[in-house]
């Protein structure tokens, strides 16, 4: 790879390799979610409390951290931005592992920002890119997180 990578053409696919730092972006206000080596999030619980989430900004490292335990396999009802409170859940895509419903943030990849798609269900580590970006843009080891 050489600076040559900066004018490569639409065709040519990213690779973003395991380890890397994602920054991540609420669709909605734009704020970074990242704080140094976690990215923080709200979130409400299968029943009903609200608590807060942090996950690891690093693709393939699936740490995640809550104030709430919640049993593997259940699904999150929301998760919400801590700065505008807006729901990340979308109803237009679903995880392709286990059919959960996904919330939807924004990544700076290598030279664009992209939506990914995070699974809900606990235990399951589905994030995904939209199918469109995928023809882009390759996440390394693409169902760990
Ligand atoms: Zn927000
Ligand atoms: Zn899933």
């Amino acid at each position: 790879m050489s600076i040559e990578e900066y004018s490569a053409p639409e065709s040519e696919k990213e690779f973003i390799t395991c380890g890397t730092y994602l920054n991540c972006y609420c669709p909605q206000c734009n704020i970074n979610f990242n704080q140094g080596e976690s990215a923080f999030f709200n979130f409400v619980s299968p029943n009903g409390k609200f608590g807060e989430l942090k996950l690891s900004p690093y693709l393939c490292v699936h740490t995640r951290e809550s104030t709430l335990s919640i049993p593997q396999g259940k699904e999150i009802k929301d998760m919400i931005c801590p700065h505008c409170k807006k729901s990340l859940i979308v109803s237009d895509e679903k995880c392709k592992i286990c059919g959960s419903s996904v919330a939807r943030i924004l990544i700076a990849a290598l030279t664009k920002i992209v939506p990914l798609y995070i699974c809900m269900k606990v235990g399951c580590h589905y994030h995904g890119l939209s199918v469109e970006d995928e023809k882009i843009i390759q996440l390394d080891n693409s169902t760990e997180w």
